[in-house]
């Protein structure tokens, strides 16, 4: 599905990616962990090229999209990115927040759209606030929205960058829930988090970066009950 080869990405002189080679394949769940600062969310703002790359190859479909002749938008399209802030538009209904989209960008008819819209609600369990603002909703069901409007996009894959930090705690859950049922339904998923459940839980593998590079990969329990690198035994150490 994607894979990168010796990605670098430096601001002014401070390299932040340092040579990332890694590989996702299609309907994976891959958790990334690791310590703030250490490149996460370069990482994932790199693939979809929110942030161009210094140097390396991103290739995602089969296609090398960091080639000047890639068309960055309709690869965006491809790959839905949900973040810590959720970013709904506050003048929009939640229904519209969904819709303008694929209707904007996918060119769906409204009806389309719509029905598109209505069945992700539906499968939140947020039918009921389809016609209501973003700000009359709590934080773990705007993540929800904000999740369903980045599938409404048809997305081939999913990047999540620390969806659940900036929510309370009694929010998590449902908020997780919705992201381990996409799994469980194949969808391809990139998660930067630190809910080392869901990782142990969900995720097919778990990548542990520090400092720009990928310092430690394998399975959960490799990862979690087994670290090889001391500085992936430092990290845990802290945070299990
Ligand atoms: P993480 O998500 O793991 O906390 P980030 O990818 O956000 O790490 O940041 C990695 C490093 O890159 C940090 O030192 C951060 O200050 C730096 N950085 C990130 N974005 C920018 C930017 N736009 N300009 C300059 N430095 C940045
Ligand atoms: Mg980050």
């Amino acid at each position: 599905m994607i894979k990168t080869v010796n990605l670098t990405k430096s601001f002014g002189d401070k390299e932040v990616l340092k040579g990332i080679n890694e590989e996702v394949k299609d309907g994976e769940v891959v958790v990334v962990i690791g310590p703030s600062g250490s490149g996460k969310s370069t990482f994932l703002r790199c693939l979809n090229l929110l942030e161009t790359p210094t140097s390396g190859d991103i290739i995602f479909s089969d296609i090398t999209i960091t080639q000047p002749k890639a068309d960055i938008d309709a690869i965006r399209t491809k790959m839905g990115m949900v973040f810590q802030s959720f970013n709904l538009f506050p003048h929009l209904t939640v229904l519209e927040n969904i819709t303008i989209g694929p209707m904007e960008i996918n060119k769906k008819s409204a009806a389309e759209a719509k029905t598109i819209a209505m069945d992700l609600l539906e499968s939140m369990g947020l039918a009921d606030k389809a016609l209501v603002y973003p700000k009359s909703l709590s934080g773990g069901q705007q993540q929800r929205i904000a999740i369903a409007r980045a599938l409404a996009m048809e997305p081939s894959m999913m990047l999540f960058d620390e969806p659940t930090s900036a929510l309370d705690p009694e929010m998590v859950g449902e908020v997780l829930q919705v992201m381990k049922k996409l799994a469980l339904n194949g969808m391809t998923m990139i998660v930067v988090t630190h809910e080392m459940g869901f990782a142990r839980e969900v995720g097919d593998r778990v990548i542990f970066m520090d400092d720009g590079v990928v310092v430690e990969k394998g399975t959960p329990e490799e990862i979690f009950d087994n670290p090889q690198n001391e500085r992936t035994q430092n990290f845990l150490s802290k945070v299990l």
